[in-house]
């Protein structure tokens, strides 16, 4: 069998369609489709306002900086995350600490964030920031997260780079009813693509206006910010924040704006594949990844916990073997404070017991739109032969 990813992306005709005629137009960048491809994502996630940008990682930098994320402050987040998720605290040179998940979900632990929240208070170290990570696609609870907010006062960016297309209690991810901001990713394994991507959404209108600065250098033509001056000087823009380059170029937002249409074909297809896996796996000494009802998730991963078993068959045995037939499984996540920067920082290993027990037993399969009927029944007769051996 030919090697088997555990995520990659779809591209039709239509996307490369798409992509060309904007190679023949005026706009690589800074033209017409950024609006076009915001509007898109605002509407579809039922929020007011969206910046796009050039990847998740950006978004989540820039969401911090305009929640005023400085130095000596606390960000808080899970473990059982990508890197980026914590970095964002690092890189505004606040200070970052990480909440166990819960067992089931593998999403923060609602419980465990109470008591630490308590725990903080006391020693007047409560975070300014929680960024909350909707792991593999279905979302946090988001409702409990919010009260909390309200009691211990701080503010919430939902990671929701796994978790487009998913919903919580009937509304989008992203409506931003318990949160600041939502950002989402559009890199090649996320849900759709735009090759390099993200954006931050947000129903704050001033939020938004910042972000935009923030997203090419700082930079305004906005009348009203423009200083004043003497009539020999013409003023057509003016700097008045420290930006970057975080821009998504046209090129990137066409893809984007086609994938967007086909996002409810891809969510069908990675439920369809969740639902084969799920009933394969009914009797074997697996646990499928539990499906909260107040949540539809978007299954960006299909994380398989191996569970200790009468044959002694552990998960990087398994893990080796599937490898040995050509099928890209993955480990999601290696918990964050678990890497060499953050050891330095002086977390230890055992830190969240939950997030290390996790990263034991998890293997993720593969799960993307053009998996075929072929490519699954292989990877789960593979895993059937692992455990007869
Ligand atoms: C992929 C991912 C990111 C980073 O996304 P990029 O677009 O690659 O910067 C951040 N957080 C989570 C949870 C992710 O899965």
């Amino acid at each position: 069998m030919k090697f088997i990813p555990y995520a990659r992306q779809s591209i039709s005709k239509e996307d490369i369609e798409e992509v060309s005629k904007v190679l023949r137009d005026d706009f690589l960048t800074q033209g017409p489709l950024i609006p076009k491809f915001e509007e898109l994502i605002s509407s579809r996630v039922n929020a007011r306002y969206s910046t796009a940008v050039n990847s998740a990682t950006s978004a989540l930098q820039i969401a911090c900086q305009v929640l005023k994320l400085e130095e000596n402050d606390w960000l808080w987040t899970s473990p059982n995350t990508f890197a980026a998720s914590a970095n964002c605290a690092l890189h505004c040179k606040a200070k970052v600490d990480f909440i166990d998940i819960d067992k089931k979900t593998y999403n923060i632990s609602v419980a465990k964030l109470r008591t630490k929240l308590i725990e903080a208070k006391v020693e007047n170290k409560l975070p300014k920031i929680l960024i909350a990570v909707h792991y593999a696609g279905q979302s946090c609870k988001m409702k409990e997260i919010k009260e909390l907010s309200l009691e211990f006062n701080f503010r919430i960016i939902e990671d929701a780079s796994h978790a487009l297309g998913g919903k919580y209690l009937n509304d989008p991810v992203g409506c931003c009813k318990y949160s600041d901001i939502t950002i989402f990713s559009f890199h090649p394994v996320k849900i759709i693509t735009t090759g390099e991507g993200g954006v931050a959404v947000t129903n704050n209108s001033d939020l938004d206006k910042e972000m935009k600065l923030l997203r090419s250098h700082g930079i305004s033509r906005d009348k009203n910010d423009l200083p004043q001056h003497s009539d020999k000087e013409i003023w057509n823009y003016a700097q008045i924040k420290l930006g970057y380059n975080f821009r998504l170029p046209d090129i990137n937002c066409a893809l984007g704006i086609n994938q967007i249409s086909r996002l409810d074909e891809f969510l069908t297809k990675r439920h369809q594949i969740a639902r084969t896996y799920d009933l394969a796996f009914k009797n074997l000494q697996i646990r499928e990844p539990w499906q909260d009802a107040n949540c539809y998730s978007s299954f960006h991963l299909y994380p398989i916990r191996i569970i200790e078993n009468p044959s002694k068959i552990n998960r990087n045995f398994i893990f080796k073997e599937l490898k040995k037939r050509n099928i890209g499984v993955n480990i999601h996540y290696i918990p964050v404070y678990r890497h060499p920067i953050y050891e330095k920082i002086g977390f230890k290993s055992g830190y969240c017991e939950e997030a290390e027990s996790f990263f034991r037993e998890v293997i993720t399969l593969p799960i993307f739109p053009g998996l075929t009927e072929e490519q699954q029944s292989y990877v789960i007769e593979s895993i059937f032969k692992i455990f007869q051996k």
